[in-house]
C-alpha cells in the first residue's frame, strides 16, 4: 500500500457530486472525484435523461392515437424503436465524452474510476490507493433494489438500466412495481407496441401521489395495459421459454401468475452504503442504509457531508442539485461562516407518463395531519376552454392551502403539461409570503391551460373533516 494521498476535498459520486467537485476545483481546491461508473451518474447515464428522451416519442404517439374524439385520426402511428433508443444512447455517450474531456484538461483534478470504501475517519481506499482530505462529500446515489425472490435470478429480468439497452421491445412484458419508474416504462413499452402488465404491491398505483390523481392515472393507463395493484410478488419461474411472475393478492392471499416474454423489475431503489461503508468513518446511516444528515447536510462525522439519493430523502435530480448548492456554500463557509439550511418547503416532482403527473408540497391528508387549517380547491381540465379543446376531461388539478395565511401547501396535477401547470406554484411557494393571491390577482392568458389552476383556487372548500373548524372561525 502506497502512502496516503491528501486532497482538499474528496467527492464520492459524479452525479450531483460533480457540481460540487467542479465548484471546488474552480475555487482552487485540490479535488479527487471517485466514481465506479460512467461519469455523470444515474441521471445522465440511466435515469432522467435517457428515459425522458425515449418517453417524448411515446407521449407524442399516444396523444395522437387518443385524439379521435377531437377529430384527429392517425391509424398507423408507429414508433421506430431503434431510432428512439439510438437518440437516447447517442446523447448520453456524447455528454459523457465531453465531461471526460473537460476533466482530463482540468489541472489539479483527480478522477478515479473505481469503487471506493471508507477505511477510517476522512480516509478512503480506492483501486489500491489511500486518499484522505479534511472534507469529504458522499454523493454516492442509489441503485435498483433487486429482490431475492426464489427463481428470479434463474429466470432473468430487465431493470430500468438494462431496458435502455434493448434492441427491440418484448412482445409481452410484465413490469414489477407501481411507482413512477414502473409507470414511465409501462407507458413507454405500451406506446411502442408491447403488451404490458404492471404488477404493484401497494393498493394505490404511484403511492406517493394524491389518491384521486393516482386513481386517474390508473384509469387512463389501464386503457393501454393491464394493471394489478395490491399484489405481493413472491418468485419467478420459467415455463415453455416464457417468464412467469408468481405472487399473491395482499388482502385475499389468492395466488396469482403473470406470464410474459420479459420481466422488468422496478420495485424500488436501495442505498449504495454497502459499497462505500460509511460506518468505517463514523458516518451514521439509518436501518435502510441512507446516510443521516442535519439541515446543513453534515453527517455525524466531522468534515463529512452528504447529498442526493444517498441521503434517501427526495430522490430527484433537481433536489440533488439544490443540495449540491447548499453543501458547497456550507463547505466553503469556513470556521465561523454562516451555514445555509436546506429549504425543503417546495420540492416538486413529476411522473412522465401519459397523462403526465406533477406535484409539489403536501397532499391534503398530509397537510391535515401536519395541523394546518386546510382548504383544497380542484378543477377539471374541461372547466377551461383549452382543456375542452384538448378533450382532457378527467385531467385535473388540486391545490392545498392553509386558510389562516393563504399559504400554498401543495399542488397536484394530472393531464397535459402537468409540469408546466405546477411549476409556477413552486415559485409562488418560494416568493414572499408564499400565498396564492398573485395567482388570482394577475391576468391569466385566455384561453390557456393555466386558467385551470386559477379555477382550482376559485373552488376552495374545507379539507376533509375540517368543516367544523371553519364554522368555529366564522363565529369569532
Ligand atoms: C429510471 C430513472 C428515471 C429517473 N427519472 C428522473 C426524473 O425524471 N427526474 C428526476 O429528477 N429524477 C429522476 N430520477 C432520479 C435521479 O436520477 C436521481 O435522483 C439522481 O440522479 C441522483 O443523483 P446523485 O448525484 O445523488 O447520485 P447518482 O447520480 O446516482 O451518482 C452516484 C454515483 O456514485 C457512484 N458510487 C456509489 N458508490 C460508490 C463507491 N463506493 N465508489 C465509487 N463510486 C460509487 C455510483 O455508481 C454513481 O455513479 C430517475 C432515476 C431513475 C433510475
Amino acid at each position: 500500500m502506497r502512502a496516503t494521498e491528501s486532497f482538499d476535498l474528496i467527492v464520492i459520486g459524479s452525479g450531483a457530486g460533480l457540481n460540487v467537485a467542479a465548484a471546488a476545483h474552480a475555487a482552487g481546491r485540490r479535488v479527487a472525484l471517485i466514481d465506479d461508473g460512467p461519469l455523470g451518474g444515474t441521471c445522465l447515464n440511466r435515469g432522467c435523461i435517457p428515459t425522458k428522451i425515449i418517453l417524448y416519442p411515446a407521449e407524442l404517439a399516444t396523444a395522437v392515437r387518443e385524439a379521435a374524439p377531437i377529430g384527429v385520426h392517425a391509424d398507423a402511428v408507429r414508433i421506430d424503436f431503434a431510432t428512439v433508443m439510438r437518440r437516447a444512447r447517442e446523447l448520453v455517450a456524447g455528454d459523457v465524452a465531453e465531461m471526460q474531456q473537460s476533466l482530463q484538461q482540468a489541472e489539479g483534478f483527480t478522477f478515479i474510476n473505481a469503487r471506493c470504501r471508507f477505511v477510517a475517519e476522512r480516509e478512503l481506499e480506492v483501486a489500491g490507493r489511500r486518499l484522505s482530505a479534511p472534507q469529504l462529500l458522499i454523493a454516492a446515489g442509489a441503485r435498483e433494489w433487486i429482490p431475492d425472490w426464489p427463481g428470479l435470478e434463474e429466470v432473468g429480468y430487465l431493470t430500468s438500466t438494462s431496458a435502455l439497452q434493448l434492441e427491440a421491445p418484448p412482445a409481452e412484458l410484465v413490469i414489477v412495481g407501481g411507482g413512477y419508474i414502473a409507470c414511465e416504462f409501462g407507458h413507454f413499452f405500451a406506446a411502442v407496441g408491447s403488451r404490458v402488465t404492471l404488477v404493484g404491491r401497494n393498493r394505490q398505483l404511484v403511492p406517493a401521489e394524491e389518491p384521486e390523481i393516482a386513481a386517474e392515472l390508473e384509469r387512463r393507463l389501464g386503457r393501454r395495459m393491464a394493471i394489478h395493484t395490491g399484489v405481493e410478488a413472491l418468485g419467478a419461474e420459467q415455463r415453455a421459454g416464457r417468464k412467469v411472475l408468481l405472487g399473491r393478492d395482499v388482502d385475499s392471499g389468492q395466488p396469482l401468475r403473470f406470464e410474459a416474454d420479459a420481466l422488468l423489475l422496478a420495485a424500488g431503489r436501495r442505498s449504495n452504503a454497502d459499497w462505500f461503508q460509511p460506518e468505517a468513518a463514523g458516518v451514521r446511516s439509518d436501518a435502510a442504509g441512507w446516510v443521516e444528515v442535519d439541515e446543513y447536510l453534515r453527517t455525524s462525522a466531522a468534515g463529512v457531508w452528504a447529498i442526493g439519493d444517498a441521503i434517501g430523502r427526495n430522490q430527484f435530480r433537481h433536489s440533488a442539485n439544490a443540495e449540491a448548492d447548499v453543501v458547497w456554500h456550507n463547505m466553503s463557509a469556513g470556521e465561523d461562516g454562516e451555514l445555509e439550511a436546506l429549504d425543503e418547503r417546495a420540492v416538486p416532482h413529476a411522473v412522465f407518463t401519459h397523462p403526465e403527473i406533477a406535484a409539489v408540497g403536501l397532499r391534503e391528508q398530509e397537510a391535515i395531519e401536519a395541523g394546518h387549517l386546510v382548504m383544497v380547491g380542484e378543477a377539471d381540465y374541461s372547466a377551461a376552454i383549452k382543456g375542452y379543446a384538448m378533450d382532457a376531461a378527467g385531467s385535473r388539478v388540486k391545490v392545498v392551502l392553509d386558510a389562516r395565511d393563504r399559504r400554498i401547501l401543495g399542488a397536484h396535477a394530472i393531464g397535459p403539461c402537468a409540469t408546466a401547470m405546477v411549476q409556477p406554484l413552486v415559485y409562488l411557494m418560494h416568493a414572499g409570503a408564499g400565498d396564492f393571491l398573485p395567482l388570482v390577482r394577475a391576468q391569466t392568458i385566455h384561453p390557456a391551460m393555466e386558467e385551470i389552476m386559477v379555477r382550482a383556487f376559485g373552488n376552495l372548500r374545507p379539507g376533509r373533516g375540517q368543516e367544523q373548524h371553519f364554522q368555529h372561525r366564522h363565529h369569532h
